[in-house]
């Protein structure tokens, strides 16, 4: 089953004015239901655009958008409903913590649904769980927190609106390595779990090669890859003439390579490359 299908998407800001601008070009593509996807290209390939149309935010100028099969910009279509299965998380989310507790923070969009007492907490709890807060940080202020977590709360909030796709504009901007990591790991686990399909903006190469299954990489408002991180970090030149750096560990691999070290081209974590240098020094003693 799609659960994002992307028709001949353009989009045009500010159509016949001076500052007119194409943003996207005749995009398209197709995410399945339960896929964890990242999405990559320099500042300006037209990344936070093509997220704000996945929930109607913005409207496309030429071209269609298709959740769960239906059309979210034609006629009749309720965009209440839309905007609680598409859940987006915004930079820096955080800052829009405003509640006296996490919990009551969590529970704001499910009490505005109208939900029993009961299904709210049932809600907070399942997402805090989720974004793996601990129990006893639920009834403290949201300044208490550190950075990482205030933005596991964040996070929570829009898991607490239930919604069958979660879509993430840099989740992990702005936090150090190990905060970076564990908010990752974090997303994998939640993404099993709750089994939602999962599209998120990432600028570290080094991340989506380690944690997404598909990458979608924009350029100038086009298309130019669709696949796994596998398949798109082969093309090492190409991503860097397009402003993109592949993970540190395709260069190791390629020098490695070059001084008879004949280890797989197309290793793509730190992880991948100890074990096959191990395995090549190993056969090499026998
Ligand atoms: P990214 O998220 O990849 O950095 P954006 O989607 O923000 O890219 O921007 C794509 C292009 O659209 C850029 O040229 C940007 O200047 C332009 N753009 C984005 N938002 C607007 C807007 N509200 N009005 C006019 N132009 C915009």
């Amino acid at each position: 089953m799609t659960a994002i299908e992307i028709v001949n998407l353009t989009h045009t800001f500010n159509v016949g004015s001076p500052f007119e601008r194409t943003a996207l070009k005749d995009i398209n593509f197709a995410i399945d239901k339960g896929e964890f996807v990242g999405i990559i290209g320099h500042t300006g390939s037209g990344k936070s655009t093509l997220i704000q149309m996945f929930n109607s935010l913005i409207i496309p100028t030429k071209g269609k958008v298709l959740i769960n099969g239906v059309d979210i910009n034609g006629e009749g279509v309720n965009k209440k409903e839309i905007r609680q299965n598409v859940g987006l998380v915004f930079q820096y989310p955080e800052h829009q913590l405003f509640e006296l507790t996490i919990f009551k923070d969590v529970a704001y969009g499910p009490i505005n649904l109208g939900l029993s007492e009961q299904e709210v907490e049932d809600r907070v709890v399942k997402s805090l769980r989720a974004v793996g807060l601990a129990e006893d940080l639920w009834q403290a202020a949201p300044f208490q927190l550190s950075g990482g977590q205030k933005r596991r709360v964040a996070i929570a909030g829009v898991i607490a609106m239930n919604p069958g796709i979660l879509v993430l504009d840099e989740p992990t901007a702005g936090l150090d390595p190990k905060g970076r990591d564990e908010l990752f790991q974090q997303l994998k686990s939640m993404h099993k779990e709750l089994g939602i399909t999962v599209v998120l903006i990432s600028h570290s190469m080094e991340d989506v090669a380690k944690y997404v299954e598909k990458l979608i990489v924009l350029h100038k408002g086009s298309l130019k890859y669709m696949g796994t991180p596998r398949e798109i970090f082969k093309n090492v030149e190409e991503l860097e003439s397009i402003g993109l750096a592949p993970p540190q560990i395709k260069y190791i691999v390629k020098a490695l390579r070059e001084n008879g070290f004949m280890i797989d081209e197309d290793i793509l974590t730190v992880d991948e490359a100890a074990n096959r240098i191990m395995g090549f020094l190993k056969a090499r003693e026998v």
